[in-house]
């Protein structure tokens, strides 16, 4: 294929692509209901379900400005030759190619999210606010933007400088030494999360003594679930949205609590959720979730290894020469079709896991508690409750509200 063709490649599948997420949007939008249907009688007052709608128009409303931003922004830049320009001008400060390739990328990601900062900033000091979710702070907001900075200029940098060397060193066959070095990536960051990653944002303290302490470990002990410790979570440093989950690969799990979770739910309820965690362990999803990711990996780095050696991917950006840098961009455009594909599939495997780890909690636990737990958590963070079909088929890594009740309750009927 010609420079020009992949060019009008790249563009069609940027614009299919818009499209395509703007219908699903619309008609996930139009599904909602006005008035308090029947079947959430007793899960949203009057006022809350409104509420709730008003979150998701607004939050629709913003969506399709910042896509359609983001979209016109993407559109120009590739039909202007924009890249190749920026790569010229990048070689022209730096000598070494994998230096430029980095700078390259580096300098792409901050001017890229300097951009989205004002978008940031509308999402959570006005949407969020308005809907009484937001508790950050200018500060917090300020920390969280330069932590995040430094840790993607760290394991970014060094990620994207290792996949380079690698390039270099061994031609089309790097993707295999790649793949190794990014599937002990992914170990490590699951092993070392809590403990490493998390507190830079966050602070973890061990839940203290009592009630439900206890109720934790008795459950665990019953269902034979290694439980190392119980931490609580700052997340109303943030959001008074809340959630919970447990991580480590090895031996000893560690679970996480939010701190708002705490506070809205009674004791039967968090271990109801807690006892929902432990099936994912139980039921090896976290473990086949982590075969399925590194499988998925090898998968895009063969394709990568097939087409980033072509001369004509850089010229269709606009470059002058063959460019890893450019060619790397190209190739997450003409991927991402094929990554949609593979996510609708995780997300269908995923919702699977949600059901198996309901009825895990309901049979090892206590069925009423998770579904009063989940109900209490649709209405605190205001969830779509009637989300469309084909929006919920492609995007819901979770089945809706109603559906995992409803899961439940058969199962009632049946034993
Ligand atoms: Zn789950």
């Amino acid at each position: 294929m010609n420079a020009e063709n992949i060019l009008i490649l790249l563009l069609v599948i940027l614009s299919f692509d818009f499209v395509f997420n703007k219908v699903l949007e619309f008609l996930n939008i139009r599904s909602m209901k006005e008035e308090l249907p029947e079947e959430v009688k007793g899960i949203y007052d009057e006022e809350k379900y409104i509420k709730s709608i008003a979150y998701a128009r607004a939050n629709n409303k913003f969506g399709l400005l910042t896509s359609t931003f983001s979209f016109i922004l993407s559109f120009c830049l590739l039909a202007t030759g924009f890249f190749g320009w920026f790569d010229y001008k990048v070689h022209e400060l730096i000598g070494t190619e994998e230096l430029v390739s980095l700078a390259f990328f580096g300098l792409l990601f901050i001017v890229s999210d300097i951009i989205n900062i004002p978008f940031q900033i509308y999402d959570t000091f006005v949407i969020e606010e308005k809907f009484g979710f937001n508790k950050t702070n200018t500060k917090t907001f300020i920390l969280d933007k330069l932590k995040g900075y430094l840790l993607a200029a760290i394991v970014g940098g060094l990620i994207l400088f290792v996949l380079l060397k690698l390039i270099t060193t061994f031609g089309p066959d790097f993707w295999i030494y790649f793949w190794i070095v990014i599937s002990i990536f992914i170990l490590i960051m699951n092993m070392f999360y809590t403990s490493l990653i998390l507190p830079l944002f966050n602070k973890l303290t061990p839940l203290e003594d009592g009630e439900l302490k206890d109720a934790i470990k008795t459950y665990s002990k019953n269902v034979n679930f290694p439980l190392d410790n119980i931490f609580v979570i700052d997340g109303s440093k943030r959001s008074a949205k809340s959630n919970a989950f447990f991580s480590g690969i090895g031996k000893k799990k560690k679970i996480v609590l939010y701190d708002t979770l705490i506070e809205n739910h009674t004791k039967e309820e968090l271990v109801a959720v807690l006892a929902h965690e432990v099936g994912h362990f139980k039921k090896k999803h976290i473990i086949s979730g982590y075969v399925l990711s590194i499988l998925q990996t090898g998968f895009t780095l063969f394709i990568m290894s097939l087409i980033i050696f072509n001369p004509a991917m850089s010229s269709a950006l606009g470059g002058s020469q063959l460019a890893i840098h450019l060619n790397l961009l190209a190739f997450g455009i003409l991927y991402s079709p094929i990554s949609h594909f593979v996510g609708i599939f995780m997300n269908m495997l995923s919702r699977k896991n949600e059901f198996e780890a309901d009825a895990f909690a309901k049979e090892t636990y206590n069925g009423k508690s998770l579904q009063q737990a989940l109900k209490k958590l649709s209405v605190d963070n205001l969830s779509n409750l009637f989300p469309h079909p084909a929006y919920v088929f492609i995007n819901y890594s979770h089945p809706p509200l109603l559906k995992r009740l409803d899961a439940m309750k058969d199962d009632n009927a049946n034993s």
